[in-house]
């Protein structure tokens, strides 16, 4: 089963070196998309095909909790640091991104609540053991993963060429877009538009490394809530930020509306990450995310998120 798990591992490793995702786009980027588009399609095969071979073996594995119970002494083996404790799947993230993470009355795992925390708690109880939360910033939560204090990320994170350096993450769960948060009567229509605007965005986020990359002079807040206030009492012009945290923000706020710009703001992909080398947490929690993927779950989660009120 090792051998199987080493092999998987680099199917998908090569799956994820050939879809370089990159955060945003930019303005010399149409000649790139066309040879983009060509490698993604050839990725998203390999992850297929990576897919299909590992549902395959997982028939043929012993039983899935089977597999967790072995997790920590293979990740030992193979030298990644073995985390879990007592039972306990301990996920990283910073609760201010609704609807993927918020703080709430009656959470679902404790007070947090949102698509990633319904999500972090299926895949630790399909496999035996209980989902505990800690939240940090958002900045924070790649440290903390690889100094091995949080088993896992899960915090609407954007999987970026530059985080791969840093850790493994699992296959995607969610396609996002950087959008810009304007008020209703503004006259922005596309990201070009923001050049002579003051841009808001927040820390860390991928919306900075698009402005940044954009070549926008920007303010940074530590909060999506803060940036949001500023626009609403009228103290910046624009928020770039994901998609689905901006709907939130709009339907919260009067006065507000989301403005797309798909030439600028290429697609994300969120996912879950773990240490590098962690495989056999990873195998778990990519087995966890097909499955939720293929029978609607993560679908259902976001409707019913996206619908709630906070
Ligand atoms: N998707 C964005 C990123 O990865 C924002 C994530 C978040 O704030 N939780 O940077």
């Amino acid at each position: 089963m090792k051998k199987t798990a080493k092999v998987l591992a680099l199917l998908l490793s090569m799956a994820m070196t050939m879809s370089a995702l990159t955060a945003c786009g930019n303005d010399t980027a149409a000649t790139d998309t066309q040879a983009d588009a060509a490698a993604d399609t050839e990725a998203a095969d390999t992850q297929t095909d990576a897919a299909d071979t590992e549902a395959a073996d997982t028939q043929t594995d012993a039983a899935a909790d089977a597999e967790a119970a072995d997790a920590e002494t293979d990740a030992a083996d193979t030298g990644a640091v073995a985390t879990i404790q007592d039972g306990v799947l301990t996920f990283g993230t910073n609760p201010e991104f609704p609807p993927f993470e918020f703080v709430a009355a009656n959470g679902v795992i404790d007070q947090y609540d949102g698509i990633d925390m319904a999500i972090a708690k299926q895949i630790a109880e399909e496999n035996g053991m209980t989902a505990a939360i800690e939240s940090m910033e958002f900045d924070s939560l790649l440290i903390a993963l690889q100094n091995g204090q949080i088993d896992a990320v899960i915090a609407g994170m954007t999987v970026t060429d530059e985080r791969k350096e840093a850790v493994d993450f699992s296959v995607p769960y969610y396609t996002a877009t950087q959008v810009m948060i304007v008020k209703e009567d503004s006259d922005i229509a596309k990201a070009s538009d923001m050049a002579d605007k003051k841009i808001c965005v927040v820390q860390g986020y991928t919306g900075e490394t698009c402005v940044s990359d954009m070549g926008y002079d920007y303010e940074a807040f530590k909060k999506g809530t803060e940036a949001v206030l500023e626009l609403v009492n009228g103290k910046c012009d624009v928020v770039v930020i994901d998609s689905a945290t901006a709907q939130k923000y709009v339907d919260d706020n009067e006065g507000l509306k989301i403005v797309e710009d798909p030439d600028a703001f290429d697609s994300e992909e969120y996912a879950i990450a773990v240490q590098k080398g962690n495989t056999q947490l990873l195998d778990m929690i990519n087995s966890a995310i097909e499955a939720k993927l293929a029978d609607g779950t993560i679908s259902a989660l976001s409707a019913q998120y996206l619908d709630a009120e906070e």
